[in-house]
């Protein structure tokens, strides 16, 4: 396998909007959580190949592990995918809140292989971050981007949150300059959801906020395509822009459709044919290889079409686009006269209009193809 995710599903607290599959934790069980990880990694060695391009460990919060457990890990997987230490080209994400960035920290993740890190920022407003429940205020982003700059990882990427509900009166624009003057490789952007059963369905639920509309979603998505070309970023799928290039290759992979193994509760493989996803729970993840037995929950098989739907999907989230040849040509010169998307190269990419259609786009172009 050339691309490895790896689950750390521990966090202190749960983010108001935050769904994920996490174990709220005080005491981060990292000795056992090292244990149950190098014990699935005995499972799935014998598949790997030898060649591996990226690592990324995601979450919950990764940062929350201390650094030798990181160690540990990060040579087990060196080891069992055969990177020999004199090869650096592999991309090793890590994805840090800010309030875990410290000099110490960030030095010793970069020494651990650690090569690029994903900043949960979120907001530069401490009012906002508050109502999100994070731990950090904004001070706290720019001291953790010149900590890890300063431990030699420049490539880092921050994650923003936007459409939040209007009583907030969060300044968008602000944000996205703010993030900007810390001058990141990389910028992620999310659209709040309301999920259920967390504090912020509850919320929504007691009409105690509002659920973010279209319209704002619309506006602000759009304003950042604006205001982050300005400053040199490129969008290069529906939710990421990179400038100089410094695209995420490990997201990329997902992307393109390519395989990759995923380790820990919760995380998923794909082998080019079939998906498999780990049990979720942190308990029952553990227990299960401590007793000698796969931590998979469960697997599919894609049909011929869902690998047709999906391939469409990635194709035209990202900038490489779907080829012109492959779909009625009236319909995809629809969406140019619609401005929802451009054709050059013989390939059909969207636009920021587009992307915004993105689920509507793709299922039209789906159904006609059925029908070619
Ligand atoms: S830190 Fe991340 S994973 Fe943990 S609760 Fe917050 S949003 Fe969810």
């Amino acid at each position: 396998m050339r691309h490895v995710y790896l689950h750390v599903p521990f966090c202190r607290r749960r983010c108001s909007y935050c769904d994920f599959s996490i174990a709220v934790r005080k005491r981060i069980p990292a000795r056992e959580y090292v244990e149950a990880v190098l014990q699935e990694l005995a499972l799935v060695r014998d598949s790997s190949d030898g060649a591996l391009e990226t690592l990324y460990l995601g979450g919950g919060t990764p940062s929350l592990l201390p650094p030798n457990a990181l160690k540990t890990l990060l040579t087990s997987l060196r080891d069992a995918f055969h990177v020999t230490p004199s090869r650096d080209d592999v991309e090793v994400t890590l994805e840090a809140n800010p309030e875990d960035v410290t000099p110490e920290s960030a030095t010793a993740w970069r020494r651990a292989g650690v090569n690029r890190v994903s900043l949960g920022a979120q907001s530069f407003d401490d009012r906002v971050l508050k109502w999100m429940h994070r731990p950090h205020d904004a001070a706290r982003i720019g001291h953790a981007v010149r900590a890890l700059r300063a431990a030699g990882i420049d490539n880092i990427s921050l994650d923003l949150i936007f459409a939040l509900p209007a009583e907030l009166e969060r300044d968008w624009a602000r944000d996205l300059d703010l993030a900007c003057s810390l001058l990141p490789a990389h910028l992620s952007l999310y659209g709040l959801t309301v999920e259920e059963r967390t504090p912020l369905a509850r919320w929504v639920s007691r009409g105690a906020t509002s659920v973010p509309n279209d319209d704002r979603y619309a506006e602000e998505y759009l304003l950042a395509h604006a205001r982050l070309a300005a400053c040199g970023y490129a969008f290069y799928e529906v939710s990421n822009a990179a400038r100089d290039g410094h695209r995420s290759r490990h997201n990329s992979a997902y992307w393109s459709g390519r395989a990759y193994v995923g380790l820990g509760p919760a995380a998923h493989s794909f082998d080019g044919r079939a998906r498999r996803w780990n049990t979720a729970a942190w308990e029952a993840y553990r227990r299960a290889l401590a007793a000698g037995r796969s931590p998979v929950d469960s697997e599919e098989v894609l049909t011929d079409e869902q690998r047709e739907l999906e391939r469409a999907y990635l194709s035209l989230r990202t900038d490489t686009g779907v080829s012109l040849s492959a779909y009625p040509a009236n319909r995809l010169t629809a969406w140019v006269s619609a401005g929802w998307a451009t054709i050059a190269g013989g390939y059909v990419r969207l636009t920021p209009e587009g992307w915004l259609r993105l689920d509507a786009l793709v299922g039209d172009l789906t159904a006609l193809h059925g029908t070619v």
